[in-house]
């Protein structure tokens, strides 16, 4: 047994030579503490927890001789189809035809449409003598029903044949319609390519959503026909945090049209953030006369607030965001923009006579109205081109659209915000810092350069509860949940993935799974499977080897 999961971890080590020595010998430490006994139960393991799990006695062995019959009434779902045959090719290394056909009586693999399936998100996956049968009454479902599939074939640690799957049935939906992380470009820029490879494995866990933070005060990451100075001068910094080296990077938008495209086939929703009115220096770096004060200005190269905003006072501002919209509009076709509204300190606007004359000529009495008329005049731009708002939620904005979405994320008061946004009429995704801040040290040392945040550990990320408490008729308003792996201290996707992993996973049932189905003790269980995925796909992770010390 020793020697088998040794094997296990050399053979990942091969694969993926990322993985440092150290790291692989914290995580056999942490495979032999724990989970000593996980081979010999028999466990699905699958994460997030499904709805409903029955496993039976007896197992389906997958042969050459199987095909995949596709239901003629679900000839859409070819893409999905072709997906699961690729599944079995890497999993089992079968390479099976796929026939479409209405009948589903021989033994194969049965891929039907269900109408009578209600959440278009929702599969129901039956394993048994006849084979694999998987329907949904959609392709959203179907492909969640592939990743469920995908997480059942055995892993080398469970020492059965890779081919080989236990009688069983599942039916599946999730608890929330948004389940979502950020990733941070603005800070260190971060390839397509990286960006695809970090999709991959959050739609496997069921994530429907990436928002990407494209611009900020360090870089503006996305191509602006219409004003070119955005990156040519706004993606550009000198040093980062004192450097020394220069660091710049962008997106063209045939390059996010493409990355659009490949979210689209994992079911994942590519959520564009342009910031607004602060968090702007890349802006103004490239356009200072949108300043309420214009002068020359730098990208930042260090963390931190800023207080220069956009003005608010000045008709270009407006036409310069009208212009960004209908740009970022054609690229992304979901129906939510982020316009961030975070962190915009209000000294700027105090002092700008534009800013003043604009307050006075609307009966504005202070400049938190300013901020709400900001917002209602963005909403416009934003209707024109169908496009609702999203924002990072403050509660010194006097009021916000109707038609925002707010994302809970400050440390302070979260159960006084999460009521104001309820009094508000507001819809709300958790992203609350104390549990689901993924740029935060999972353990002590974790980020060497500082010591201000608060440790967020996998534990205290499980403890997350979405709705806070609020009693289920009175948390309709919550539509998800978001992890966010700010970038200041992640320069690369291999940092991000050390960051995101394991928590991704314990937020993973937080926003798909309901309480009732889900608990630490049982979470702690499966890990082992998935960290054996991670280690021969060479996907970066943070063994929580703290467990092992229990
Ligand atoms: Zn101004």
């Amino acid at each position: 047994m020793v020697k088998s999961k040794t094997q296990v971890i050399s053979d990942g080590f091969l694969k993926n030579k990322k993985m440092n020595i150290f790291k692989i010998t914290v995580f056999a430490i942490f495979l032999l503490n724990a989970f000593a006994l996980s081979a010999q139960e028999h466990s699905l393991k699958i994460i997030p927890e499904p709805l409903q799990v029955q496993v039976n006695n007896g197992s389906f062995t997958l042969k050459k001789e199987n095909v995949i019959y596709l239901d003629t009434n679900f000839l859409e779902a070819q893409p999905e189809v072709k997906q699961l045959q690729q599944l079995i090719v890497n999993k089992a290394k079968i390479d099976l035809p796929i026939v479409n056909r209405d009948s589903n009586k021989k033994v194969g693999i049965h891929v039907f449409r269900d109408p009578k399936i209600k959440n278009k998100e929702g599969y129901v996956l039956d394993i048994d003598a006849r084979g694999i049968h998987l329907s949904a009454a959609h392709r959203t479902g179907l492909f969640y029903g592939i990743q469920t599939l995908a997480q059942i074939f055995p892993v080398p640690i469970e020492n059965i044949p890779l081919e080989k799957l236990p009688f069983l049935s599942i039916t599946d939906s999730p608890r929330f319609p948004y389940r979502s992380l950020m990733l941070d470009p603005a800070r260190h820029f971060l390839p397509i390519e990286d960006i695809k490879k970090y999709i991959d494995v959050m739609a496997a866990y069921k994530y429907n959503h990436l928002h990407l933070h494209l611009t900020d005060d360090q870089g503006w990451r996305i191509e602006i026909k219409e004003y070119p100075l955005l990156t040519e001068i706004g993606s550009k910094r000198k040093e980062t945090d004192g450097d020394g080296q220069p660091h710049s990077g962008f997106y063209t938008q045939e390059e996010l049209e493409d990355l659009v495209a490949y979210a689209r086939t994992k079911h994942v929703e590519i959520i564009p953030e342009i910031d607004m009115p602060g968090h702007g220096l890349s802006i103004l770096a490239a356009y200072p006369n949108l300043a309420c004060f214009p002068r020359k200005f730098e990208v930042s190269t260090v963390p931190g607030v800023s207080k220069e905003l956009l003005c608010a006072g000045k008709k270009e501002v407006y036409e310069f965001y009208e212009h960004i919209i209908s740009e970022v509009a054609s690229i992304f076709p979901n129906t939510k923009m982020h316009i961030g509204g975070d962190e915009a300190p209000l000294d700027q606007w105090e002092k700008c006579p534009n800013c003043q004359k604009t307050m006075q000529e609307n009966s504005l009495e202070k400049e938190e109205e300013l901020m709400a008329y900001f917002f209602d005049r963005i909403n416009n731009i934003l209707i024109n081109y169908d496009k609702e708002p999203l924002l990072w939620y403050e509660s010194n904005v006097e009021n916000y659209p109707k038609n925002s979405t707010v994302i809970l994320w400050r440390y302070e008061e979260p159960d006084v915000k999460l009521r104001e946004i309820q009094s508000r009429g507001l819809k709300m995704i958790n992203s609350y810092g104390g549990n689901v801040y993924f740029d935060y040290p999972q353990w002590e040392g974790d980020i060497p350069k500082t010591n201000w945040m608060n440790i967020i550990s996998l534990e205290k990320t499980y403890a997350f509860d979405p709705v806070r408490g609020l009693p289920e008729e009175e948390n309709n308003f919550i539509i998800g949940v978001e992890g966010c792996v700010w970038g200041e201290y992640v320069p690369n996707i291999d940092r991000a993935f050390y960051m995101t992993y394991p928590r991704a996973l314990a937020l993973a049932e937080a926003g798909w799974s309901t309480d009732k189905n889900r608990s630490w003790e049982n979470f702690q269980k499966k890990l082992d499977k998935h960290f054996i995925r991670f280690i021969n796909e060479g996907i970066n992770f943070r063994p929580p080897n703290e467990l092992s010390k229990k």
